[in-house]
């Protein structure tokens, strides 16, 4: 391995893989250089949140928080590489070698990759609704808007639709789906007593109250039925476990248990469930570290947190490069990664929202959603799309 630059694999191009690579670039000293490649199984670079929703229910809105290219520009000033490769998962592991080999998911061409630290950022996938999250048919910007296409005319053709889950994702989706179609039939059924319950009692009864005022704006055979304590088995769609009867249900949308993206990992010596310690490193290795929805930190699995472990890693990675180059290397007093507590945004469709913690709602009203929609699609994606923006110096 050339040892005058510090390799780093980042495996994922997500919230936390992206901000983690660019986080690096502009924080690590140009004397201390480092040559980063960043692999996705996608070629471009997608947000997920309301957005992602609202386009899975009106594709029309496809690109708003798509990018189609990495955007170096304005990273090179630190004169570090990097490469990006899209289309490729990673298949093996070799920790004595220090490489990884990753292949082209269509070519199955492969190449091995030597690194001095590894991250591992592959998020997480709903197995229930994969279309939340880019599946690989899904390597293109093209394919990519198909999918959206094909799922939300599904959606527009069905004349009565079942969300299995009450969480944000189901919550919001409901959400999406009244404010584009005032006139079609939606049940959600969850399993817990009230929806959203890792939040305050309050968001429940909030949402509950929408759902309310939007009844008494349908017709009889398009209210909306929220059904708790209760859940429904993929077998059998027609009625609650507890046999409540849901007739004519046209499409079911599974909102729950959003599940790892660690395919493969144990072949390579990596829990599936991949535990880390304080310092975010995957439990038995010294240089693979694990970040955002893969990794088992007691936070909320978000975008919020996502950021800050890549934060917390690229401001840490930084000082242990930088000891690395020294001529005699010190014994290093990191800090470690504290778990953080954010507020939640929750949108319900474009009119209404709310701004939530585990005690109360800190916000309501139209300005929540609006703001959850600017936020997305303006700051979040800016992250990306102008990495060397003013405004998001700070952000990293
Ligand atoms: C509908 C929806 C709404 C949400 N709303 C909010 C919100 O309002 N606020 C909030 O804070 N969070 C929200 N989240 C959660 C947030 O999006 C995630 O927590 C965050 O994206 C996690 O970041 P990550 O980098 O770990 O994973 P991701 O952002 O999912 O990135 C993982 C990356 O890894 C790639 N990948 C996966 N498998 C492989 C593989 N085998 N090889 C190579 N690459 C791979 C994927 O293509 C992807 O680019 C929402 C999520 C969804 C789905």
């Amino acid at each position: 391995m050339n040892t005058t630059e510090t390799r780093i694999v980042v495996v994922g191009s997500g919230v936390a893989g992206t901000i983690a690579t660019i986080g690096l670039m502009r924080k690590v000293h140009k004397r201390n250089k480092i040559h980063i490649t960043l692999v996705d199984k996608k070629e471009y670079f997608e947000y997920h949140g309301t957005w992602t929703l609202r386009t899975l229910v009106n594709s029309q809105f496809f690109g708003a928080t798509h990018i189609d290219k990495f955007n170096a520009k304005g990273l090179k000033k630190n004169n570090h590489e990097l490469t990006v490769l899209g289309g490729h998962k990673m298949v093996a592991l070799d920790t004595a070698q220090q490489t990884i080999t990753v292949e082209d998911a269509k070519s199955q061409a492969q190449q091995i990759l030597p690194y001095h630290h590894l991250i591992l950022a592959t998020g997480a996938s709903y197995t229930d609704m994969p279309a939340i999250k880019p599946s690989w048919e899904d390597r293109t910007l093209a394919a990519r808007n198909q999918t959206f296409k094909t799922f939300s005319e599904q959606i527009k053709h069905a004349k009565h639709i079942l969300i299995v889950g009450g969480g944000s994702v189901g919550v919001e989706m409901l959400g999406e789906i009244s404010d584009t179609y005032p006139n079609k039939r939606i049940t959600l059924v969850h399993s817990k007593d009230r929806l959203l319950e890792r939040a305050t009692a309050d968001a429940n009864k909030y949402v509950q109250n929408w759902v309310e005022a939007q009844n008494k704006l349908r017709g009889e055979k398009e209210k909306i039925t929220i059904i708790l304590n209760d859940s429904v088995l993929k077998s059998k769609t027609s009625e609650t476990v507890k046999g409540q009867a849901i007739e004519d249900v046209g499409l079911v949308l599974y909102t729950t248990g959003p599940r790892p993206n660690t395919e493969g990992f144990d072949t390579m010596g990596i829990a599936l469930d991949v535990q880390v310690d304080k310092y975010l490193r995957v439990n038995g290795h010294s240089n693979i570290y694990a970040l955002g929805d893969i990794n088992n930190t007691k936070e909320e699995k978000s975008a919020a947190s996502a950021r800050m472990q890549a934060k917390w890693l690229s401001a840490t990675l930084k000082l242990i490069i930088a000891n690395d180059k020294l001529k005699s290397p010190k014994t290093l007093e990191l800090k470690p990664y504290e778990n953080q507590k954010f507020a939640q945004l929750i949108s319900l469709g474009t009119k209404k929202g709310i701004v939530i913690n585990s005690e109360k709602i800190l916000m309501a009203g139209k300005f929540p959603t609006t703001m959850k929609s600017y936020m997305e699609k303006n700051v979040l994606v800016g992250l990306i799309t102008k990495p060397d923006g003013f405004m998001n110096k700070a952000l990293y």
